[in-house]
Formats: structure tokens, sequence, C-alpha cells
């Protein structure tokens, strides 16, 4: 009988690995750098040599894994197939196969915004539900779709893409994606910063913003909370489109719950309740009352939810 799980979370710059009991323990967690050299044809081949450690650490072979779940930053397909990992260098190739050959253990994959949802709802901020949206508002912006435990891929593996939904009329500038336009230019870590700058810019109104050496999303919030009006305009544009974005979510998917992750998250109940205000403003007014919370498993979470995946619902 197989006794553990490895939850495996590939970052740009290190894979956080975790291995599991089958009921969900974490048992230990390690990071291994993320070697991006050789179009990086090396990633697969240090994880597999990480597991391959840790089960000679463990006393235990191959026969007492029941699986290895991988969350990747790009789209995935359910058959293992990515198609194209730009951070890692990666084109469109079956890395769930490739790893499995590796290992000797089957493998199963999924995106990372998605693997964090699914961890979330497994033992995070989504535990008491039995549907949720998930979005980690980070360096970038992302989401994740459960509906009945399960993680949505999407014909295409782009399910959930919240942060390229095209809301933002008139932008002159590109995102990451190459669209113009996405929520992740104003609602991201970077385009908070961003749209401060703009509107610094653009009006001549006395902000402590203007004094501060290097504004991060982390300043304009808290200068917000302390009153700052030019502050206060910002967070309430990138906060009105984040509403109107969980809104456009809830009128495809109406799930019970939406949960708010990633570094940005950490401004808490005041940027929580400005989501909100902005949400019910504009979602159908049957969504009117789902609930908006906070996650709760810090980066931890696409780990637990690579190794979710393994369990299945
Ligand atoms: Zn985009």
């Amino acid at each position: 009988m197989s006794k553990i799980i490895f939850g495996i979370d590939v970052g740009g710059t290190t894979c956080k690995c975790g291995t599991f009991s089958k009921e969900g323990e974490l048992l230990r967690k390690e990071e291994i750098p993320t070697r991006k050299d050789e179009g990086g044809s090396l990633i697969l081949p240090d994880i597999s040599e990480y597991i391959k450690g840790v089960l000679a650490d463990m006393n235990m072979t191959t026969e007492d894994v029941a699986g290895i779940g991988m969350g990747l930053p790009g789209a995935c397909l359910e058959d293992g197939t990515v198609n194209k990992c730009i951070n890692l260098g990666w084109g469109v190739f079956n890395a769930a196969n490739a790893l499995s050959e590796l290992t000797g253990i089957p493998v199963k994959i999924g995106n990372d915004a998605n693997m964090a949802a699914l961890g979330e709802f497994w033992v995070g901020g989504g535990s008491e539900y039995n549907s949720m949206v998930m979005v980690t508002i980070g360096t970038g912006v992302g989401g994740g779709v459960i509906i009945d435990g399960k993680p949505l891929y999407g014909f295409n593996g782009a399910a959930g893409e919240i942060g390229h939904l095209p809301l933002v009329e008139g932008e002159t500038e590109s995102c990451n994606c190459g669209k113009k336009g996405c929520l992740e230019q104003v609602a991201s870590a970077t385009g908070i910063v961003r749209t401060a700058n703009r509107m610094l810019a653009e009006s001549d109104m006395p902000s402590s913003l203007r004094s501060v050496p290097y504004i991060s999303a982390k300043v304009i919030f808290d200068e917000a909370k302390g009153g700052d009006a030019l502050a206060i305009q910002v967070t309430e544009y990138v906060c009105r489109y984040l509403g109107k974005g969980l809104a456009c979510a809830a009128g495809m998917v109406d799930p019970e719950v939406f949960v708010i992750g990633g570094g940005v998250s950490a401004a808490g109940e005041y940027f929580i309740n400005l989501i909100d205000k902005y949400y019910k403003e504009c979602v159908f007014h049957a969504s009117r009352q789902t609930k908006i919370v906070k996650a709760a498993l810090g980066n931890d979470a696409g780990m637990y939810g690579a190794a979710k995946l393994i369990l299945g619902n």
C-alpha cells in the first residue's frame, strides 16, 4: 500500500517540494532551485533526483508513493500536456509523462494558480465550501476555479485566467501576455504601483506618496488606510476593477466563495471590504451575497493543491 504523496509547486526561481501523508499531513518541506538553463531541460531531472533522495532518506521505495502532483506556471491540460511555460523556457510537451518516466511514479499536473486554489479548497480559506474561485494577487493576478472539488482546466488549459480578463478600456501599454487592458495591468502589485504613478503624474493633488522614496502596493494601502486622498483614489480604482473581475467570474461560475490570496492580500480587511463593495455594485443580483474571504496557506497553497490532485475528490 502506498503511503505518501509528493506535492511540487514549480516556480520561476524555486520548486517548493512537499511530502504528504495520504491523510494530508505535511511530513516535510524543502525548496530546490529551478534551473532554467538549457531550455528548462534540467528542471524535471532535478525534481526526480530530489524525490529519489527523499525516498532514500525515508527508507521508502517508489512503491510507497501514491503519486506526484505538480503545479506549473503555464497552461496545463488534464492529460499532462503543458502548453508553454514561458518562465521555465518550456514549449509544448507531456510533462507528467516525462517526470513519470524519470521517477517510475504516476504524475499529474495542473496550472499553479489552479493548484493554489485546490490547496485552499482542501485545507485553507475555502475548506468549508463546495465550490470556489480563488484570485491570487501578487506580481501578477492569477485565478483558479474549483467546482465539486475538482479544478477546472478548460479546453485549452486556460480556465480561471482572471488576470487577463480584458476589462480596462483605453489602456495603451501591453500586458505580459501581449494584450492591452488586462485586469492584471491595474490590479497586480506592479499594476497597483503603475496606477499610482500614473495618477500622481496626472494630478496636482498633494499626497504623502509624493515624498515616499519607494512606492509599493503595501505603502499605497498603508497611506490609504491613513487617509491620504490620492492613495484612497488609487485603491478605490484598483478594487473597482477587482470587484468587476469577480463579478464577471460570478456571472460564469457562480461560486459559493471567493478566496483572495497572494502578497497584496496582506492588506487585509480594508482591501477585501473595498473589493466586496464594488463586487456588490456590479454583480448579478442572485450572486450578491457571495462571500469574499482571505486565503490561509500563503506560499504553501500550490504545494498542498498539487498533493490533493493525487488524492482526488
Ligand atoms: Zn494579460
